[in-house]
């Protein structure tokens, strides 16, 4: 019978038929996979697969064959597309049975299971370049047309229970069969295999302490049938619902989420530093009221120690979260930070013992030894990844976990994958070889780059030139719109990756925007907190905004004048690097952080008109200078000298370009546009400098890249000239 939405609860029903029946088989394949993965209690990020078994015609012979569509490797089903799946001949995946049936020894963990994985591209139809997944054999073994293989949360909770198997059977009586855990592979699927011939009233498997699988003929039928046995492990769980005695009740009283954030800001620069000595990462802070419950709760350390189930969440999650033991209600972060030192040593040690007991002859060195998340009474969780999407689905999968061990505790025990098991999935030789595998990573990848002035001109420049350098990227500027715009720019470049969590604007994707006045400590401060709670620390801060003030026609130049342009021009980059050295210093050293500071060569030249302006450019490269002094050697502080960059330039509006102009007696129009008259205030310029060439943006961004970058790592307390080489402007 078919389903409607009114018939669910716990999992949202999304299947709208007269939009499917528009769509190609294969079509209708990435529509259900969709709808499946937009529903968190249905699957997690990068989590389950699906696969429809298709006629397709022959590219070899013309005539109709059985293909086989399954999600590939990589990729999620939330916003899979047609290219996502993998298309192989069905025969001749059933054919690689002999093959494996005449190897000994064969079986879970034996060599040729390995190397069967190598042998689902000689199956490719159609030359489809997407790379099977390791869990094909489970979708082309199980005979019927469509196969959904899901995480779902209330269903992990019934598969990673202590008597998953009798609980299977109260729930779902002959409907599931039960297949204890696993790793994925060929003899997984050949297991599945048996239990699809040999049962005919099953329609689908409890894959213990991993997820479900199940299948029907008819496309609708199946996610239906998915649905509808996602649904029945919510009703159950509920039924069974422990309320206050959740996690053994509460141990720590809620803190006041304004409080919560300040403390979650003021730790999270230490608490990046800390697992951050091998390598950068980036945080994401997750605090809703799941996590509270649980994180407060007395049951979180014994249930933290567990460690998380699912083998998908577990290769993100680690083995185990860090739990760190601390009243929230003392609001002492010193207190906290002794107790995050002492609980880290712990789980280092614990690592490596675990690494030691469990590793293999030829298994690959040892990993990072540092938790991957961390949850804290009162102030929930915070997770890190190698980038903004990676953290956010490590916090996605502990969120899940956190879901899995509700509905587990409140049914029966909850219990964790053996402990050789989780170090044989995260250890597999097959994750290892795709690890090297993968691109390498780009300078600026687990960097957070503050660029200040973003708005427009050398700012945005630099915005842009960070990103491509895989930079997580904050637009700030005085003009919130701009640095808006320039940060939704970028944003539709880069897109959002993958992963659903993340609390406020933690929940963020690589770029934000900020609105920064330069001459307000305060100000300042608000921007650098938001970054801190988006992304956990701040690495390079690069200061590109200024202001240029004439005098009037009788050279008049006020006191008030004076004073914007040297609150602007020199106390501005003072107190950008100021207010970020106790987040650099919190961090450490080990994090080499950087700030680069827009100054001018006017700083150096003195000229008619321009008095208070080129002082105060003088001023900032000494404030460099000492600022150098000040923040080492937790950062080093450098400054970029342009020269007249005309090009896209707020600093030349169009009455100064054409005041210019007349005083060079260059020969313009009205009529002219105001980018065309820059041009040619530009080249007058150009024409001026031993390179003769003129001085773009582009050539700015580059400067203060490089500058922030571990290529001048020895470089600290310099002003470095871009200005096309003006001899009035040599180092003296
Ligand atoms: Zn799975």
């Amino acid at each position: 019978m078919s389903k409607e939405k009114s018939d669910f609860k716990h999992v949202n029903y999304e299947w709208d038929e007269a939009h499917a029946a528009t769509l190609s088989p294969v079509e209708r394949l990435v529509y259900r996979s969709n709808i499946l993965g937009s529903d968190q209690r249905i699957t997690n990020t990068g989590g389950g697969n699906t696969s429809s078994k298709v006629n397709e015609t022959d590219p070899l012979n013309g005539e109709s064959v059985e293909v086989l569509w399954v999600k590939g490797s990589g990729g999620d089903l939330r916003t899979s597309k047609v290219a996502n799946f993998s298309s192989l001949y069905q025969e001749k995946l059933i054919d690689l049975q002999s093959i494996y049936a005449a190897t000994t020894p064969n079986g879970v963990k034996t060599e040729i299971e390995d190397k069967m994985v190598h042998m689902y591209p000689h199956t490719t139809f159609n030359l489809n370049p997407r790379p099977s997944s390791i869990d094909t054999p489970l979708h082309s073994f199980i005979g019927a047309k469509h196969v959904d293989h899901m995480h779902p949360i209330s269903f992990i909770a019934i598969a990673a229970c202590k008597n998953s198997e009798a609980l299977t059977k109260e729930i779902y009586g002959d409907q599931l069969a039960y297949l204890p855990w696993q790793r994925p592979g060929f003899d997984l699927g050949l297991k599945m295999q048996t239990v699809y011939q040999e049962n005919k009233d099953c329609v689908g498997i409890n894959m213990g302490q991993h997820g479900l699988i199940n299948w029907n003929d008819d496309d609708k039928a199946c996610y239906d049938l998915t649905l509808e046995l996602i649904e029945k492990a919510g009703r159950y769980i509920e039924s069974k619902d422990r309320g206050a005695d959740t996690f053994g009740g509460q141990k720590y009283a809620e803190v006041d989420a304004d409080k919560a954030r300040q403390m979650t800001i003021d730790l999270l620069p230490y608490l990046r530093g800390a697992v951050s000595q091998n390598k950068r990462f980036i945080a994401t802070v997750h605090r809703d009221d799941a996590v509270l419950e649980f994180v407060n709760s007395n049951d979180a350390e014994r249930l933290a120690e567990i460690g998380t189930s699912c083998p998908d969440h577990f290769l993100r999650t680690k083995i185990k979260p860090m739990y760190v033991a601390w009243d929230p209600a003392s609001g002492d972060v010193d207190a906290l930070k002794a107790s995050i030192q002492s609980a880290l040593e712990q789980y280092r040690a614990d690592y490596a013992e675990y690494y030691e007991a469990c590793k293999h002859a030829n298994s690959p060195a040892m990993r990072d030894a540092n938790p991957t998340v961390i949850l804290i009474p009162g102030l929930g969780m915070i997770a890190f990844g190698k980038n903004k999407s990676e953290s956010r689905v490590t916090a996605e999968f502990y969120n899940c976990a956190i879901g899995v061990m509700r509905g587990a505790e409140a049914i029966d025990e909850y219990i964790g994958l053996p402990r050789q098991e989780a170090f044989d999935i995260e250890y597999w030789l097959l994750e290892e070889a795709k690890l090297q595998r993968m691109p390498k990573e780009k300078e600026f990848a687990r960097k957070v780059v503050v660029v200040i002035g973003a708005g427009s001109g050398i700012g945005k420049e630099a915005a842009f030139r960070y990103i491509a350098e895989g930079a997580h990227v904050v637009c700030a500027d005085l003009d919130l719109a701009a640095a808006q715009a320039t940060a939704d720019e970028i944003s539709a470049k880069v897109g959002m990756g993958i992963g659903v969590a993340g609390t406020g604007v933690s929940s963020c994707g690589n770029v934000i925007a900020c609105q920064m006045d330069i001459t307000d400590a305060d100000s300042i401060q608000a921007c650098y907190d938001e970054v801190v709670y988006a992304f956990g620390g701040i690495d390079v801060v690069a200061l590109t905004a200024g202001i240029f003030l004439a005098p009037n026609v009788d050279g008049e130049f006020s006191v008030k004048q004076w004073e914007l342009v040297f609150k602007i021009n020199s106390v501005g980059p003072y107190l950008v690097a100021d207010t970020a050295k106790p987040i650099f210093v919190a961090q450490g050293k080990h994090m080499k952080s950087a700030v680069v500071i827009t100054t001018s060569v006017n700083g150096v030249v003195s000229k008619k008109g321009s008095v208070a302006y080129d002082s105060s450019k003088s001023a900032a490269n000494h404030i460099v200078r000492e600022l150098a002094v000040e923040l080492a050697p937790y950062a080093r502080v450098n400054a970029v000298a342009p020269a007249t960059v005309v090009k896209g330039s707020l600093m030349f509006p169009r009455d100064r370009v054409m005041a210019s102009l007349a005083k060079y007696n260059i020969a313009y129009s009205e009529a002219e546009s105001t980018e065309d008259l820059r041009l040619k205030l530009a080249e007058f310029y150009a024409s001026r400098t031993l390179t003769n060439a003129p001085i773009t943006p582009a050539d700015q961004a580059e400067a203060i890249f490089f500058m922030s970058s571990d290529k001048s790592s020895k470089t600290t307390g310099l002003v470095f000239n871009v200005d096309g080489g003006l001899h009035e402007a040599f180092l003296r």
